[in-house]
This record gives structure tokens, sequence and C-alpha cells, in this order.
């Protein structure tokens, strides 16, 4: 069976880059078949903290990203400590005692010399005494020694792919406050919990090659792997800084429907084009994993508008009554008003207007030249009610009238019943005006 897990540490708020990750993750568990985790890397007890974790899923909830179990590892730490106690046996696991300074002074003097900033291994020199003195001085952490042979997979996105181990530093498994590291905990979890796809960004690559080592060490088989590109804002530039306005909930707070965003983050960087598909169904039918490329993504937020604009306009009635009858619209009037404004919205927040336009009329907008001719329209509206016919009722008798035709008839009368250039059908809208204050 295909297991797919999604793993955000809970230290912030889901934001596009992550959900391109959740998303392809649950399609491939749903298209087939499979399972779906929900992992929350919350080893880091400082900055995890549960209005995240909630966050995550509430965000995943509103998108209709269901899992099927979630996972926590700050509750698995016995297995962490398992596998760590493993490599300690196998000797694949050395203390160290460098502080981050002296890491840090390593890495200038290597970049200095014009070598790779790679880990010396100066702690597997240490001898036992020399050891006893530093441990007595501070807390050791634990790096895993790695064989500095080639690492090579098949991704599933990047293709072939061949990483020098000598060219990394051999992974830090455990801090020197006894913290599990992500790159341990994730190795023993998509282990245990038979993950069979990890599919994440390709700023993984060089985790997923030490990940490989770790698991054959422990004689445990490695998943399939695959790492999608990262976003870029639309000019190609790093979005990791904007990220944090990119959350997924600022998304929603500002409109965007859940499978408008779906349906164009299920296709963006692939070699399809965005399509709007209007289910989940759909959606997971048309993903094909296969199709995405390994160049950097650009994604321009204001996308999304267009495409829940769409998505809005073809809904019924039904999925939006809810939004509309929260206006305080009328019942009776509910569907009338959907069918009149459902193909000039970009989001629900714009019901708000069109129905503050129903309900309190809007300034005219009348040119001198058509002073005279919207005077002696107004004269000629029939009182309210107004039904569908009204309109061309109206207009025909006001055509008549004042010998005006086409656009030279229509627009003035728009422009002085909505104050706008454009906007729905009017015959369907002036039925629904309870206030014109044209008409004086
Ligand atoms: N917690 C890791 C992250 O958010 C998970 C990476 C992975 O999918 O393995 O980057």
């Amino acid at each position: 069976m295909t297991v797919t897990r999604f793993a955000p540490s809970p230290t912030g708020y889901l934001h596009v880059g992550n959900l391109r990750t959740a998303l392809f993750n649950f399609m491939i568990a749903r298209k087939s078949g499979g399972k779906f985790i929900l992992r929350l890397d919350d080893t880091d007890q400082e900055r995890s903290k549960q209005e995240y974790v909630d966050g995550i899923q509430r965000d995943l909830e509103w998108l209709g990203i269901e899992w099927d179990v979630v996972e926590r590892q700050s509750t698995r730490l016995d297995r962490y400590e398992a596998a760590a106690q493993k490599l300690r046996e196998i000797e694949r696991f050395y203390e160290c005692f460098e502080t981050p300074v002296d890491l840090d002074l390593k890495r200038k003097k290597q970049l200095n010399m014009g070598k790779p900033p790679v880990y010396d291994r100066a702690a597997l020199e240490l001898s036992p005494a020399e050891r006893d003195a530093l441990r007595a001085e501070r807390a050791g952490h634990w790096r895993f020694l790695l064989n500095q042979t080639r690492i090579n997979w098949t991704d599933q996105i990047l293709g072939d792919i061949s990483i020098d181990a000598a060219s990394v530093s051999d992974p830090v498994l455990i801090r020197g406050d006894g913290q599990f590291l992500y790159t341990l905990a994730s190795v023993v979890d998509d282990t245990e919990m038979g993950v069979t796809h990890v599919v994440r960004g390709s700023d993984h690559v060089t985790n997923t090659a030490t990940q490989i080592q770790i698991m054959e060490s422990l004689g445990f088989d490695a998943p399939t792997f695959a790492h999608h590109s990262l976003l870029t804002g639309p000019q190609g530039e790093a979005l990791s800084k904007r990220l944090g306005t990119l959350a997924l909930r600022d998304l929603r707070e500002q409109g965007v429907e859940p499978l408008a965003l779906l349906s164009h983050m299920a296709r963006l960087g692939s070699s399809e084009n965005v399509e709007l598909m209007h289910s989940m169904q759909d959606l997971i039918d048309g993903f094909d994993l296969t199709s995405f490329g390994a160049a950097p993504t650009k994604f321009d937020v204001a996308d999304l508008f267009p495409i829940t604009g769409r998505y809005l306009a073809a809904q019924e009635y039904a999925a939006v009554s809810d939004s509309i009858a929260a206006l305080g619209v009328p019942a009776d009037k509910g569907e009338a008003f959907w069918e009149t404004i459902h193909g000039n919205i970009t989001t629900r927040h714009d019901l708000a207007d069109w129905w503050a336009l129903c309900r309190d009329g809007a300034e005219p907008v009348i040119a001198d030249e058509d002073r005279e001719f919207i005077a002696a329209a107004m004269a000629l509206l029939p009182d309210a009610p107004h039904t569908d016919a009204t309109w061309g009722e109206w207009t025909g008798a006001v055509k008549a009238a004042t010998g005006r035709k086409g656009k030279g008839l229509f627009q003035p009368l728009r422009r002085a019943l909505t104050g706008q250039d454009a906007g729905p059908v009017m015959a369907k809208l002036l039925p629904l005006l309870q206030v014109i204050k044209a008409k004086g």
C-alpha cells in the first residue's frame, strides 16, 4: 500500500510552499487508495506551539486535505533513542564538542583556503581523556559517520541523483541539549510508519542523501523519493522571505476559495495547464507527479483571484447560500441575488458590495450631456416592485420617448442606477434594487 506523509514543523503557519508538499503527498495517497499521514515534526520543544498545530490542521481542513492519522514526533522520543543506540553500537555515531563559534571558524578557514566547508571530523581524533575533559565542560552533540561513497537514487521528479558523501558534513542527529534532530527522527518515522513515498521540497535533497545512508546503516529499506521545485516570486526572486505573507490563513481571509487554490497549486510547475477543477476527486484524477519539472516554479498570488472568481461564477446557489444569508439578504431574494451577481465577483467578500448596492442604492453617475435624458428616463420608470420584464419594457419606452438606442441608451442608465460602467445583466439587477437614488 502506498503511504505518504506531510511533515510540517508546528513552528509557524502553513504557507503556499508547504501547501504544495501537503497536496502532492495527499494526492499520491488518494490516487492509489493508500494512506496519508499528517506528521507533526515537533521535537523542537521551544519553537513548536499548539497554536500552530491547530492552525495547520485548520488550514488543511479548510482545503479538504484530510489525513488518515496524525503522528507527533514528541511522543516517539524512545524510538529515536533506540535508533541512536543502535548507531552507537555499530560505530556510526560519534560525539562532538565544538561550539557554534568553533564550527563557524572552521568553516571560514576552509572557505578561505578554497575548500568546501565540510566538517573535518576532528572529534574522531579525540583521546578518551580529552573527550572526558570536554564532556565535563559542556554537553556533546552527536554526528552520524557517513560512508564517503556516492549516494545514488532515482528521484521521481529530479531523475537520477548522485551525491558524493565526502562533500557533505556528517549530520548532527542529537543536539547538545539532547534534542533529536529531524534527520534521525524522520528516518525512524518513515521506516516504522511504512512510508513508501517521501515527497518534499528540493531543499531536502542533501538530507535525503544522508538519510539514505542512515536508513541503510540501520538495516531499513529506503522509500521512493521525489523532490519538487521550490516556489519563487513572479520575477523568479526567492520567496522564502515573503512566505510569511503567503500564509494559507491569510489567503483564506482574502477570500481565496479552496478548490481554486488547490487547482492552481496542483498544476503550477507541471507540463499541464492550470485547469479549474470542481471537486477534489477531479483534482486527484488529474494529478500526475511525473508531469512536474525540476526548475523553480514562479508563483504569483494575484493569479489566485481570477481563478477564485471563475470558481465562484460556476457555483450553484446552495454552495454560497450561507454567505449570502449572513449578509442579511432576505431568504426569498437570495437565489435571485446570486443568479444576478455571480459572474461579477472575484471573492465572496464582493457579495457584500453588491448587496449594499441593492439594499441602499448607488450614487448615480450621470454625465452632463445625459442629465436631461436620465431625468426623462426616471420619469418613465414604473414604481416598484419590478420584475425581470421591467427593464425591457422601461428601456423600450425610454427609447421611444428619447430616440436613443444601443449603448447610448443603456450605458447612461446603468451608470445612473449602479454608479458603475459594467456589471450584472440590468434586467435581473433592476428588480433587486430596493433604492434607486437617481429617481430622486
Ligand atoms: N519537518 C520537515 C520540514 O518541514 C519535514 C521534511 C520532510 O518532509 O521530510 O522541512
